[in-house]
């Protein structure tokens, strides 16, 4: 912006809640914004457009255009929104900024068609608009898109940096500052989404306990516990990254790795699993979570996914807890 080259088409790369709305909004509002420094984050275009009521600047994701009751099984960004919110949009001129601005939220959702509506507009883009492509799976979008779009890879933040950010955050002790900035993978807004949702660390900590005596438990008590796993793809995929995290730890202990631990608050319980589990069987299970969910992104049977992982699962007479003599509650 600063050297007036501009372009018509970015992608912003990098894993979930990285920061690529944040800064696909304040792009947006740097386009529009009236004040000597923009963005201001301050005057009515800057605020309008961080609530997402800006008439020059349209999000689209897999739910847009569609009723309430179809979100939920929205799995991709279909052709008539593409046409009817883009490639119609983008042929008017802004309603009242300087520029339009589209936002493509998880633009590797588009289908086929959608993609190649897209391109048109990509391939002959009016002046007064700019487009911004998200996502966290570059490799799913066209080729052809991607080639006609600067490229931004925004990387994982150091966790030492989300520390020291966290640390400013009032009431939260040293031991939560250090497991919230291991478990974000280098995301701040997620560190910063888990600080107030108070519930996170709760549900972490219940799904390792249950993970972790799965791990002893016979195949009639694992298929039954199924039940309780989350049924959306979603819910299904964050439960099997919070397993392979698990997963990690454990190898990480078996060769002395304890600094780049995750789950620093299990620290104990799972050096006693990685001394009784091997290599080999914690490296299977992780290549059958690995699969698991390349079969999610496929649109599997999740029923059917767990119930192979639990057959997966390596099985361990006793639990870690009990060689740990710690309290074991179900004893
Ligand atoms: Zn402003």
């Amino acid at each position: 912006m600063e050297r007036g080259t501009l372009a018509h088409a970015y992608l912003f790369v990098g894993p979930e809640h990285i920061g690529k709305m944040t800064l696909a909004l304040e792009l947006a509002s740097a386009l529009n914004c009236e004040q000597a420094s923009p963005p201001c984050k301050l005057c009515r275009v800057c605020q309008r457009i961080e609530e997402g009521k800006h008439p020059d600047v349209i999000v689209i994701d897999k739910n847009s255009g569609r009723d309430a009751k179809d979100r939920k099984k929205a799995t991709e960004i279909g052709i008539d929104t593409i046409k009817e919110m883009l490639q119609r949009g983008a042929s008017l001129p802004p309603y009242e900024g300087r520029y339009k601005v589209f936002i493509i939220d998880n633009a590797e959702l588009m289908s086929n068609e959608a993609s190649n509506c897209l391109l048109k507009t990509l391939e002959e883009p009016p002046q007064h608009i700019v487009i911004l492509l998200l996502t966290s799976e570059e490799k799913a979008l066209l080729q052809t898109i991607v080639s006609r779009c600067q490229r931004f890879e925004l990387k994982p933040v150091p966790t030492g940096e989300i520390e020291k950010r966290l640390t400013q955050v009032e009431g939260l002790d040293q031991g939560t500052v250090k497991l919230l900035a291991r478990l974000s993978g280098g995301c701040l807004g997620w560190a910063l989404t888990a600080v107030n949702d108070t519930g996170y660390l709760q549900s972490r900590e219940q799904r390792l306990c249950e993970f972790s005596s799965l791990l002893t438990k016979n195949w009639d008590d694992r298929l039954s516990y199924i039940a309780q796993l989350p049924s959306d793809r979603g819910g299904a995929e964050q439960t099997i990254k919070l397993w392979l995290s698990w997963c990690r730890d454990v190898m990480l202990l078996k060769y002395n790795c304890d600094d780049a631990v995750t789950h620093l608050d299990k620290l104990n319980e799972t050096r006693t699993w990685a001394n009784m589990l091997t290599v080999l069987e914690i490296k299977d299970f992780i290549d059958s979570l690995n699969k698991m969910l390349v079969y999610i992104s496929f649109n599997a049977n999740l029923h059917l996914l767990f119930e192979v992982l639990m057959l997966d699962m390596p099985r361990k007479e006793r639990r870690a807890d009990y060689a740990l003599n710690s309290a074991a509650t179900d004893r």
